[in-house]
């Protein structure tokens, strides 16, 4: 093999001394590449398709912040209107007219919602969907499904995805039970499970939240019929359907995932691509269930820094950008060319891999067969991961640290990045 190692001596400085700053030097799991092995590479500037880490190295991203970087990082419309609206100060705690632009925008778009809150994270969006879905239904117990990620919330840490999948906490302490008794859990893709747990809880569910497509357990689509058996499921049991959206919103489709699957749920959370890359979650739906929201009803939930003039600025400026004729076809075409050609490189390299891809999200496991659920998952390589990963990086490729992570393209990624990412991941795939 080609010694392509990269410098990335101040990367090490900066990691060793934040290590003593904040637990694992990180604000958030995940970026510590525990699950990868190796040191983390410390960015110092993004654009495009691009980051630059602190040694120089540049590198072609499929994280995007995790989501948000859907028009590339630091656009410059983004960035102009930023600009022009940080001159006026950068939170009010007062109405704002820029937090109705963003409203009617959000609610052209996702198929249910037809009223919506601003808050500051996705965490927060679910957490108050939940508090929302016991208000309306006045029941307590909710499904959610293993391997789905809804935040770091007590009553969501239940077989939950992303870090806590990455790391194989079955769950965290410091969670009381009192917190995730009535946190019911299902496999993925298993209506039969779901059909049960309403049969052995019956007027006890309020509802059942889902990821629509799966980021968080890596990349898992619902089999057929799977979203539209939950709709008829919890409408016969006069349970609310919530699709978290935070990562498919925007992403899968400019409506959603509701809009491509046309499975419309009676609540939807958002977060990433509506902030646009600056902190921003809100959650939405029927008209009737949001009025019970205070300060309309009596579901209290408030924020100070929420719909803040810059996180709207943000996100009205990414979604303007979504909405130009031909982004989401042009982001299923490179996003395609990319996860066909990794798993074409997988079978001419004899490593048994399956994934796939929907608009400007993908995946793929180092696992034979195909993955419907979190159990299968699991069953994937993540060791050769790890070594794949690395050999990615040092090719200039940063993909997710994690074999348990989705991973998204954006409309600044050209048929060249495709290309040149297809080249290093034969590169690595040869010598794994
Ligand atoms: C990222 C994510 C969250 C949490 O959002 P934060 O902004 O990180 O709190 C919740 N649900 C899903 C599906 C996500 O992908």
């Amino acid at each position: 093999m080609v010694n392509t190692s990269i410098k990335t001596t101040k990367s090490e400085e900066i990691f060793a001394a934040a290590q003593k700053l904040m637990p694992g030097g990180v604000s958030s799991p995940v970026r510590a590449f525990k699950s990868v092995g190796g040191q983390p590479i410390v960015f110092d500037r993004v654009k495009g398709a691009y980051v630059w880490d602190v040694d120089g190295n540049q590198y072609i991203d499929y994280v995007g912040t995790w989501g948000p970087a859907i028009c590339g990082h630091a656009h410059p419309d983004v960035i102009a209107a930023l600009k022009e609206a940080l001159e006026k100060g950068t939170s009010f705690g007062a109405p704002c007219a820029l937090e109705n632009v963003l409203a009617e925008m959000v609610i052209a778009a996702v198929p249910s919602i037809e009223m919506v809150r601003f808050v500051n994270s996705g965490t927060e969006a679910c957490m108050a969907v939940l508090r929302l879905m016991r208000a309306f239904t006045k029941r307590e117990k909710v499904i959610k499904f293993e391997g789905c990620y809804h935040g770091h919330a007590d009553m969501f840490l239940v077989k939950a995805g992303s870090g806590v999948a990455t790391l194989g906490l079955p769950d965290s302490p410091g969670v009381p039970k009192s917190a995730t008794s009535s946190t019911l859990t299902a496999p993925y893709n298993d209506l039969e499970a779901v059909k049960e747990l309403f049969e052995a809880n019956p007027g006890e569910i309020a509802g059942v939240i889902l990821e629509p497509v799966v980021g968080n357990a890596g990349f898992i689509t619902p089999d057929a019929g799977f979203l539209e058996g939950l709709r008829e499921l919890t409408q016969e049991h006069e349970a609310l359907l919530v699709f978290d959206e935070v990562m498919t919103g925007f992403r899968i489709a400019y409506g959603g995932a509701q809009e491509k699957f046309g499975v419309t749920p009676d609540l939807t959370t958002l977060g990433k691509i509506i902030g646009g890359g600056l902190p921003v979650g809100a959650y939405g739906g029927r008209s009737d269930i949001m009025s019970m929201v205070a300060p309309s009803g009596p579901m209290y939930q408030a924020g100070t820094l929420s719909g803040n003039p810059l996180a709207m600025t943000a996100g009205i400026e990414t979604l303007k950008l979504l909405q130009k004729p031909g982004t989401y076809e042009y982001l299923d075409k490179i996003t395609k060319q990319l996860a066909n050609g990794l798993l074409e490189i997988a079978k001419e390299t004899n490593h048994a891999a399956c994934g796939g891809q929907i608009s400007a999200m993908f995946g793929m496991f180092f696992a034979p067969g195909s993955v419907h659920n979190y159990e299968d998952a699991k069953r994937a390589d993540t060791k050769k991961f790890g070594l794949f990963h690395r050999g990615m990086l040092e090719r200039g490729i940063y993909l997710a640290p994690s074999q348990f992570e989705a991973g998204f393209t954006s409309f600044a990624h050209t048929e060249e990045d495709i290309q040149k990412t297809l080249a290093a991941a034969r590169d690595v795939m040869s010598n794994l």
